[in-house]
């Protein structure tokens, strides 16, 4: 069996890496995803990894607290190089080899992010995780991983949430809301269903880049998307 997909780039959020905690990460919880990215890099698909920050901080919650939006996003950029650092040393204890490139220069700690570089670890078969968002604040780690994704030429982005799909409606609170298996960019919009950030979706639409979601809580999820079998919800042209 051959993988559907050469080249993708794979958004998770920091929440992910909580599992069951409050607050940062959780090892057990790290362990599990790494071992689901490596049931894919052993197809030998590429892989690139977008990486969240919010187990950590998010921007919002600090203009909460009355600081200034461009410093709080500062910050939740630089939670996520803690997040993207933790990642891949939880892939090496895997086998895995993991990069990490930064949109911030922060060169002691990880280098910084190169296009050209990134594209040739991808065809060495090593995992690039993208840091630090886009660099700028005022966006998002989705609106990161539709850059990157475009970037590095992904046929797809994967998104790894908490829930298994995209939903009519809530389904925490309406139990008679159903999954989308498969949903068009121009409906998602009709319908208003909230699949990337706004900018995200925007570039992914304009990029013809199609995006799955799913949960990463679902053992074997990432590896039957790969496989070019439904899970979650996808987001097509
Ligand atoms: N962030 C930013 N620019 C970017 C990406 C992220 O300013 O290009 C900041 C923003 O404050 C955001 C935080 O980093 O709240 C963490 O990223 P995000 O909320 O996307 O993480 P996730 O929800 O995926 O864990």
């Amino acid at each position: 069996m051959t993988a559907a997909y050469g080249r993708i780039l794979l958004k998770l959020s920091g929440e992910a890496l909580m599992g069951d905690d409050a607050y940062g990460i959780n090892p057990a919880m790290l362990a599990s995803i790494v071992a689901e990215v490596k049931s894919v890099a052993d197809l030998g698909v590429e892989i690139g990894v977008v990486i969240g920050g919010g187990n950590i901080f998010r921007g919002v919650a600090g203009t909460a607290t009355g600081m200034d939006r461009a410093t709080a996003d500062y910050m939740g950029m630089l939670a996520t190089v803690m997040n993207a650092m933790a990642l891949s040393d939880a892939m090496r204890q895997a086998g895995l080899n993991g990069r990490v490139q930064s949109a911030l220069n922060i060169e002691q700690v990880v280098e910084p992010y190169i296009r050209g570089k990134a594209i040739r670890y991808l065809e060495e078969g090593k995992i690039v995780i993208f840091a630090a968002g886009t660099g700028n604040p005022f966006f998002t780690t989705d609106t990161a991983a539709a850059l990157r994704g475009s970037e590095i030429g992904a046929e797809i982005v994967l998104k790894a949430t908490k829930v298994d799909g995209i939903y009519t409606a809530d389904p925490k609170q309406d139990p008679l809301a159903t999954r989308f298996a498969r949903i068009s960019f121009d409906e998602a919009i009709g319908r208003d269903l909230k699949v990337l950030d706004s900018t995200a979706f925007a570039l992914c639409r304009d990029q013809k880049l199609p995006i799955n979601v799913f949960s990463i809580f679902k053992p074997g999820a990432l590896k039957r998307i790969v496989m070019g079998e439904d899970e979650g919800t996808l987001v097509h042209v």
